[in-house]
């Protein structure tokens, strides 16, 4: 039985599996996905998550329940050689392993693509899991809290400034997202008012969300600053160093919450590989998902998702390529299945062909927007078709049923306001309070007896010096800003 090893089990890599299931006869394949993580990320539900609009886990879809004959492995797949169809497949514990396969399918997607910026990689937040929305909706609840119980100043002003880098369809939602979350918290404490907190989105270039048309990314605009949101246009981040945010306009300011959604690379896992790669470090594909190199089809090896340069023979795309989105991915990932079903059967795939449906963006609770052509639908019914489309399309009617009936608890009870900050250091309670082993005394056995009575005075605060250090470590106070 020829064997298929999925990299990935993300939008593409959990559709290919899927539909693979569905179309493979008994026995004529044996398919495995390899994923560090078990389950598939909604993504475009992140921001909501973020918010406190969607359930964490109902973001997410676990593999193993849905893909009942395929076999799932969770680990990373860190290396392919395809001239011997054999990958290195490295779990959290235990060594390394390589495993044979016949064919090869990439679908390791993309990680958040920074610059050289001092203070982003250590002060700066990404919106690419569902740990990183989790832990911004922590870091905005928390830092309500602290702020609080603080009077007018710098600090409260730090912990109530939340900086978005990039104004793309994520960051535009982000930024919408947590502005509306975070007036939406204000009746619950009365020390605070809307203008104590500071929203500030900072874009390179001179507009905001190319996927939309100038007129509505002006609507856009308007409607946050309507919402005391400012953005920053032609304007780049110089410095985030210790949270304090330094624009190239000369403008600075202190942040607690710095998220950064400006841009993905396909996922460097690619470099690992023998496999072909693009100028842009995306792999090598044919309109039918077939891995190309200069002398052709590579056998055996596919690719679709954010992790490949699929051509868009449609004629749009961004250089004549797919945009990296979830609407190609799920639709390439069921193509491929389709294509490698096809050409096990001896017959021919087909290309890869989807006309972009438009695009539709929640930026707040009730505030939505929806571009496809000329067509722009903007406010409360794009904000319905928002949930209508994503609510519908998150894989498996388990979830979709989760997420909807969820929304309408918090249509009638509110949005779930509870932030488990504490979680970070789960143990600390208990530990704080744990009684220890006594520390050896003088009375122990002879042959430890002389160095201990010897130096009583060091061996009494080494003992005492173990909980110091983890009373440093409990979650009196979280880390001045958001880290992975
Ligand atoms: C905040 C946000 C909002 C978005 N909103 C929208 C939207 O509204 N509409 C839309 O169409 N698109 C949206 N997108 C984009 C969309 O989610 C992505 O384009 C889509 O997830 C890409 O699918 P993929 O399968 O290529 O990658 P992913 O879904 O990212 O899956 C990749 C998988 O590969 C795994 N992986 C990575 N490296 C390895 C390795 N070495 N070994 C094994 N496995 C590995 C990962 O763990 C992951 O599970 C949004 C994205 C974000 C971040």
């Amino acid at each position: 039985m020829p064997k298929i090893l999925i990299v990935g089990g993300g939008y593409a890599g959990f559709y290919t599996a899927l539909k693979l299931e569905k179309w493979l006869r008994n026995g004529e394949a044996e398919v495995t996905v390899v994923d560090p993580l078990p389950y598939m990320t909604y993504q475009p539900f992140l921001p909501e998550v973020a918010a406190g609009s969607i359930e964490p886990r109902h973001a997410v879809v676990a593999l193993r329940p849905h893909l009942k004959s395929t076999r799932v492995v969770a680990a990373k797949v860190t290396g392919i050689n395809h001239a011997t169809k054999s990958v290195t497949i490295t779990p959290a514990d235990g060594e390394p392993w390589d495993e044979d396969y016949d064919i090869i399918v990439v679908t390791a997607g993309s990680v958040s693509r920074t610059f050289p910026i001092p203070g982003v990689a250590d002060e700066a937040i990404g919106l690419k899991t569902i740990e990183e929305a989790t832990a911004i909706r922590d870091r905005l609840l928390d830092n309500f809290e602290r702020a609080s119980t603080l009077p007018a100043g710098p600090e409260r002003d730090r912990l109530l400034t939340t900086v978005v880098v990039g104004g793309g369809f994520a960051g535009i939602e982000i930024f919408g997202e947590l502005r509306s979350f975070a007036s939406s918290l204000l009746k619950y404490y009365p020390q605070l008012t809307l203008d104590d907190t500071h929203f500030h989105l900072i874009e390179a270039m001179g507009r905001i969300m190319p996927e939309v048309s100038l007129k509505t990314s002006h609507w856009v605009l308007k409607n946050l600053a309507e919402h005391d949101a400012i953005v920053h246009l032609e304007t780049q981040l110089t410095s985030a160093v210790d949270g304090k945010i330094e624009l190239s306009t000369g403008e600075t300011f202190e942040s607690d919450l710095i998220v950064w959604t400006a841009g993905v690379m396909a996922s460097p896992m690619l470099r690992n590989t023998d496999l072909p790669i693009e100028e842009r470090g995306r792999l090598r594909v044919q309109a039918d998902l077939r891995v190309i190199n200069d002398d052709g089809v590579v056998p055996d090896a596919w690719g679709a998702g954010d992790v490949s340069a699929v051509p868009d023979i449609t004629g749009g795309g961004v250089g004549g390529f797919t945009v990296p989105n979830a609407q190609h991915a799920v639709r390439q990932g069921k193509q491929l299945a389709k294509n490698i079903v096809a050409t096990l059967r001896g017959e021919n795939p087909a290309e890869y062909f989807h006309k972009n449906a438009g695009a539709v963006a929640s930026i707040g609770l009730g505030i939505g927007v929806f571009q496809s052509g000329n067509l722009a639908v903007k406010g409360l019914p794009a904000w319905f078709m928002h949930r209508g489309y994503h609510g519908l399309a998150i894989p498996t009617w388990e979830r979709k049923i989760r997420v909807f009936a969820n929304w309408f608890l918090n249509f009638l009870l509110g949005r779930d306001i509870v932030g488990i900050i504490a979680r970070n250091e789960p143990r600390a309670a208990f530990e704080a309070f744990a009684s220890r082993p006594k520390p050896a005394t003088a009375t122990a056995a002879p042959a430890a007896a002389a160095p201990v009575a010897a130096a009583p005075a060091a061996a009494t605060p080494a003992t005492k010096a173990a909980p110091a250090t983890r009373a440093k470590k409990a979650p009196a106070k979280v880390p001045t800003t958001a880290k992975k």
